[in-house]
């Protein structure tokens, strides 16, 4: 057994793995050696120490920081730390301030050459759902300030809070938390974004927005549409998602693509074929960045792509080869914008996303019922369960897909009030609802066009040729997330299954239809006996009592990612719906696809539980698909 290296009594915080763990604080003996960051119980009367309570390997440590101290802390809760690693922060109390430096420095030093280090952690705790620092929610979220020494961009994120719940969903279970309070309408310390992409005003309230160029934030109360200033004084609503508050301060650099993950950025470097061609992207691991970078030499097949993660020292210097440590990533990119070192070429040319700005919550401020007359239909896409769906212009210039609603399909009323809510849902893995036509018969929903048209027509054409293992898990990930996002919403999709996915010019997939499925005006499609119910998506507790709830989409997820890793084929191919009924509420599930290994297939099996409790939520499982992912790189 190795030394120990530090010994000292600490209050530990409960780590509250579960949401209903308690939170409470225990004396307990920690003990650092090289390998372990054990604790025990600990006899105070005898000094002795007891059972072993737990214990984190060194080597799986993520970050070790201060934590701020909380308003109102009592004496013994002063000095605290926290050492990230998988399962979340550990939370430490020390005695002292000197104590506490004693263990950071030791710890920092010991995980210095750990290879999951994260660029950004949360300074304050994670309390009650909440990271204190930065009001997010979500607790796997990425932390809000980035590790360093130097002065560089280091603020605090606010995020916008989510929506409220819809009022449509089934009734608040006692644990359900209250909706979140609306944004202050002035924000606290006024706030400036810069544009990361032109916006044209869709309105005459909206305001104009060039890229690069910085606004004052003088309003957030619809959290889609903020009012803004301009340098010229000027006054109005912009998209929110169209500006970033210089959080890593990487917005301002056009190589920085946000929000964009490996295949879509191997998809953009290709399409490119630029040698050299590169970009910075969040990396799959929370808080981490990599370099994506095309290189045609060496190469038989006209150019491969390489990624490269963004590392960092204890010290919080970035650095791609180690002997090339930077203060801040621009330093870094701008030094291997002129020396290869280590990589298969420099970086010679910016490729960047911006060209294609993301869509809007709408077109144009408060605008929810549009003008027909606005509209110009270009082509017919498709037929569904409530008629005709058209590809169009709006005002003849913005992508829009036209549902012409055939009438007597929707119970109207009912939809156009939901519309109102669907509106607000705006999330990158959802397809936008942009507005309605109601004043006319038949009535028309507007949303974003997708260039790729329905998931399920896109695996079954093999419209991605040889699809590798990480652009299936993709697709996959990016369902997750737009899921992950309703449910957070409390909001119950009913119906997803790769037909009710669409894919867009990027190969990115958004989840559509979500709730639609409660104003079909058809027995075969609305009864689970019915000849269209969705049977080869739906778990036991909806086939037998229709019980729709957030773990129905679970259940449905899983059978979404069979779909992608048989390329769409139909579930249950050989079955009936009543054979299915039966066999399903006995036990029968479906069979490992070829193209998913085992790890894949226990993900879909894991949304197969007859327990629905015991399935995973959606926020579990983009974490689970993320670390796949990451795993592929
Ligand atoms: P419904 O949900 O009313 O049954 P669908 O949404 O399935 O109808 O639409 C029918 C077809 O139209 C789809 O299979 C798809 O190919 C196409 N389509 C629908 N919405 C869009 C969109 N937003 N962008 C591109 N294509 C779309
Ligand atoms: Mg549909």
């Amino acid at each position: 057994m190795s030394e120990n290296i530090l010994e000292d009594l600490f209050i530990k915080r409960s780590q509250q793995k579960k949401k209903t763990s308690p939170l409470n604080y225990k004396e307990r003996l920690f003990v650092l050696t090289a390998e372990k960051l054990a604790y025990y119980d600990y006899d105070a009367d005898k000094g002795k120490r007891k059972g072993l309570r737990g214990s984190v390997d060194v080597e799986k440590i993520k970050c070790v920081e201060t934590v701020e101290t909380e308003p109102n802390a009592p004496q013994e809760r002063r000095f605290a730390f926290q050492v990230v690693y998988d399962e979340g922060p550990l939370y430490i109390f020390a005695k002292s301030e000197n104590s506490r430096t004693e263990w950071i420095t030791k710890l920092k030093e010991l995980v210095r050459y750990n290879k999951d280090l994260m660029q950004k952690y949360h300074p304050c705790f994670w309390a009650d759902g909440v990271w204190l620092c930065c009001q997010q929610e979500v607790k796997q979220a990425m932390g809000c300030k980035i590790l360093d020494k130097n002065g560089y961009a280091s603020r605090t994120r606010s995020t916008r809070k989510p929506l409220p719940p819809t009022p449509s969903e089934e009734k608040p279970s006692p644990s359900r938390r209250l909706p979140p309070q609306p944004e202050s309408a002035a924000p606290s310390s006024s706030m400036t974004v810069i544009a990361e992409y032109d916006y044209t005003p869709m309105t005459a309230q909206d305001l104009e927005l060039r890229t690069n160029e910085e606004y004052t934030i003088l309003e957030k109360s619809d959290p889609n549409w903020w009012r803004a200033r301009d340098k010229y004084g000027k006054e109005g609503y912009i998209p929110s998602n169209y500006v970033a508050e210089a959080e890593s301060g990487l917005e301002r650099f056009h190589w920085y693509c946000k929000n964009m993950n490996r295949s879509q950025a191997e998809q953009l470097l290709k399409s490119e074929n630029k040698d050299g061609g590169f970009l910075v992207r969040d990396s799959s691991k929370a808080g981490k960045y990599t370099v994506s970078l095309f290189a045609k030499s060496g190469a038989e097949t006209g150019g491969s792509c390489r990624h490269y993660n963004i590392c960092t020292t204890p010290q919080g210097q970035f650095y791609l080869s180690e002997k090339h440590n930077f203060d801040t990533i621009p330093e870094l990119i701008n030094y291997h914008q002129h020396n290869a070192a280590g990589m298969v070429c420099r970086l010679k040319h910016i490729v960047s996303n911006r060209a294609r700005p993301p869509s809007t919550a709408g077109l144009g401020y408060g605008v929810w019922e549009i003008d027909p007359h606005y509209l110009t239909f270009i082509k017919e896409l498709g037929t569904g369960q409530f008629g005709v769906v058209k590809y169009g212009k709006w005002q003849g210039q913005h992508d829009v897909a036209i549902k012409m609603i055939k009438e007597g399909s929707m119970s109207e009323d009912d939809f156009i009030e939901e519309a109102k809510i669907m509106m607000k849902l705006r999330h990158e893995n959802l397809v936008q609802l942009y507005g309605v036509c109601t004043k006319q018969r038949p009535i028309y929903i507007v949303t974003e066009f997708l260039a790729n048209g329905c998931l399920l027509t896109y695996l079954k054409e093999g419209l991605i040729q040889h699809p590798t293992a990480d652009q299936l898990l993709e697709m996959c990930k990016d369902v997750s997330e737009g899921m992950a996002y309703l449910e957070s919403q409390q909001y119950i999709h009913r119906d997803l299954a790769a037909r009710n996915c669409l894919v867009d010019a990027n190969g990115t997939v958004k989840v559509t239809d979500f709730g639609l499925s409660r104003y079909v005006l058809d027995d075969e499609y609305t009864s689970s006996v019915g000849s269209k119910f969705p049977v080869r998506w739906s778990p036991p507790e909806v086939l037998l009592y229709s019980k729709f709830s957030s773990k129905s989409d679970i259940w449905a997820y899983g059978v979404l990612m069979w779909e992608v890793y048989t390329l769409g084929r139909l579930p249950y191919e050989r079955l009936n719906n009543s054979e299915i009924v039966d066999q399903v509420s006995h036990g029968f599930r479906l069979y490992r696809p070829q193209l998913a290994n085992e790890r894949v297939y226990k993900i879909m099996t894991s949304c197969w539980h007859d327990k629905p409790d015991e399935r995973p939520t959606f926020q579990d499982l983009v974490l689970i698909v993320q670390d796949l992912l990451y795993e592929l790189q």
